[in-house]
């Protein structure tokens, strides 16, 4: 039997759930999720077909469609090539979120591809765990448009991700993840406002919509500074996030970039 605290939690989020993907409130609603709901946009809000009590999987499905026609950010909806949802296990205990999708994502519609992307599922290998055990998504669902002919990618705007968020809180609130990961300083802002130093970050456990939160340095943070000291400070964290799951770690997992260099 679920505790009293665990059942409230998850009548909070389903209240969320419907507040924020249905349109509509019921009764005994908050202030705060008043609040919420008045500032959902408007595509997230008309979507009328969506059944609260469908498998995940469906209800991400439906999200992800009014993700794809979403043309709240005009320079955005022109320039992306395909919206970017997320991947994953609908029933995933672990959430990693980033900032947004770069030119490999808007190519193939799949957020963490490319290097990056690649260093991410060995972390996650490393724990023991399969990329499709955990759900990774962005804030942002569009690739930061560029300058025409410009490299490389663009950090998303703080107004940009604002916008989006009411899509991720949709996908959390549907997957229930028991822990998220914030990968890099950028998505940590978009989920939580904060504007700090990873290194003043990192380590700490926040909350987001009451579930853990902990800061990591973003893949492609390692990809440029790719010491063992950098990669032991994710790894570390990793533990911590292990542990929180109730997951062992073995004793070999725990020399993991104990050596220097
Ligand atoms: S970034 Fe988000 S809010 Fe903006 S157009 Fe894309 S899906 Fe819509």
């Amino acid at each position: 039997m679920p505790s009293l605290q665990t059942a409230t939690v998850l009548l909070a989020k389903s209240l969320r759930t419907r507040q924020s993907l249905l349109g509509h409130t019921s009764t005994g609603v908050t202030r705060e999720s008043l609040a919420r709901l008045n500032r959902t946009p408007a595509p997230l809000a008309q979507i009328s077909d969506l059944k609260p009590h469908a498998p995940r999987g469906e209800q991400l499905d439906a999200l992800r469609e009014a993700v794809c026609v979403c043309r709240q950010c005009e320079h955005l909806a022109a320039s992306r090539t395909q919206t970017v949802f997320g991947t994953g296990n609908p029933q995933a205990d672990l959430m990693f979120v980033g900032e947004a999708p770069g030119a490999d994502e808007d190519n193939q519609g799949e957020p963490f591809v490319g290097r990056a992307g690649e260093l991410l599922t060995r972390i996650i290998g490393a724990m023991g765990l399969a990329r499709g055990d955990v759900y990774i998504a962005n804030v942002l669902k569009c690739r930061p448009d560029m300058e025409s002919g410009s490299p490389g990618n663009r950090p998303p705007t703080a107004v940009e991700m604002q916008r989006c968020l009411p899509y991720l809180r949709g996908q959390i609130a549907i997957i229930q993840p028991r822990v998220l990961v914030a990968l890099g300083k950028t998505a940590m802002a978009g989920l939580t406002g904060r504007d700090e130093a990873m290194g003043t970050m990192r380590g700490r456990w926040f909350t987001f919509e009451n579930i853990p939160l902990l800061p990591t340095y973003h893949p492609s943070y390692l990809l440029r500074n790719g010491s063992n000291a950098e990669k032991r400070k994710v790894w570390e964290d990793m533990m911590l996030v292990m542990e929180k799951l109730g997951m062992p770690v073995s004793e070999k997992q725990r020399g993991f970039f104990l050596s220097a260099s």
